[in-house]
């Protein structure tokens, strides 16, 4: 988790808009902000400070005045995979959506963190550049995508990424050229590390308009029969493990929990591995279903899923 860690902070609301409110950024400061509005499940309780920064240094002056007054924060993308506390945020969480450029050079498409995928995606098809098709119609921003590493259709991002560009923890640019062998399934050199990616490159091959934009949505036509779009969820809640010799989402059925519910949270009638917030789901409903899914098949198999789904408390 991106988040900064201090001890014993406790600071009003109003002395965080006064501190926020002295400094210049391009962007929106928002305070008791419901975080529910920022995630796909519609869950979380209020943040402190919500700041949108839309260039690099606004970024940057949000992140000095974090670290002199010791306030934690959280780098949020398009909030499709995480899980906000009911009880919200006590510090700043900093939405990337304002990194939204997207330039071409060859087939070279370079995006900036907070562009929605899927955007991306079919802006590349439109220019007739395959590789981003399998992502159309996944929710998400290219920073959070990059930091999953995220994988749709037998496709991880890390088969396409090229360069990222990234603020340390020292507050220092710096670029990554992708080394195969840090990636994973689901799994990125960014992940608890503090960076925080503020452009990706990926390399993508020549091909035909047409085919990519039809490819595309058949792919987003799979995603809306599968149900991903009926109900507020954070798609798959486990990660599939092949050493466990099924996908989780079976692994679940098989213990008859389809449509299982506690509070407002249920098991996808469609799909075992996704949880819906049915309409007034909390987030304790959400992580209690989760536990009880993992305790039943570690009691049944002898094994425990992990989450792909991030926490933030
Ligand atoms: C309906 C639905 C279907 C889905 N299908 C798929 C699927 O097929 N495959 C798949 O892999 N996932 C899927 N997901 C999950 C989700 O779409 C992906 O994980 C996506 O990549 C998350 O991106 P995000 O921007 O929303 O990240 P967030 O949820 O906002 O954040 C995820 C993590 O990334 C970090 N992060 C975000 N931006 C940055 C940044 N700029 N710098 C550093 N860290 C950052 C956050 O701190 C957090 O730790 C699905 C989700 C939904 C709701």
């Amino acid at each position: 988790m991106e988040t900064c860690f201090i001890y014993k902070y406790h600071k009003s609301v109003e002395s965080l808009s006064k501190i926020f409110n002295k400094i210049n950024i391009n962007g929106v400061m928002l305070f008791n902000e419901p975080l529910a509005k920022h995630s796909t499940f519609n869950i979380g309780g209020n943040a402190d400070v919500f700041a949108s920064p839309k260039d690099i240094s606004s970024l940057e002056n949000i992140l000095s005045v974090l670290k002199e007054n010791n306030i934690p924060w959280f780098i949020l993308g398009g909030g499709a995979n995480i899980l906000f506390s009911d009880s919200g945020f006590r510090g700043a969480v900093i939405d990337m959506k304002g990194f939204s450029s997207i330039s071409f050079n060859g087939n070279i498409i370079k995006s900036g963190a907070g562009v929605e995928f899927s955007l991306l995606a079919e802006e590349a098809c439109r220019k007739s550049l395959s590789g981003l098709e399998y992502f159309y119609g996944m929710p998400g921003t290219t920073g959070g995508s990059v930091y999953m590493n995220a994988r749709c259709y037998e496709k991880s991002v890390s088969d396409i990424l090229y360069k990222v560009s990234y603020l340390d923890n020292l507050g220092k640019i710096c670029e990554y050229r992708v080394k195969q062998s840090d990636f994973g399934y689901k799994v990125s050199p960014f992940q608890n590390t503090g960076n925080i990616i503020l452009a990706a490159e990926f390399i993508l091959q020549q091909s035909g308009k047409e085919i990519l934009l039809t490819k595309a949505a058949e792919f987003k036509k799979d995603r809306t029969a599968k149900g991903h779009y009926s109900y507020p969820c954070a798609g798959s809640v486990f990660k599939n493990n092949r050493d466990f010799g099924h996908p989780s989402g079976k692994i679940i059925d098989s213990l008859g929990l389809r449509g299982f519910s506690i509070g407002g949270a249920q098991v996808s009638p469609l799909h075992a591995n996704i949880i819906i917030n049915n309409g007034n789901a909390t987030a304790a409903d959400i992580k209690e279903l989760i536990q009880l899914i993992e305790d039943k098949v570690f009691k049944t198999y002898g094994f425990r899923l992990e989450k792909e789904i991030i926490y933030i408390d």
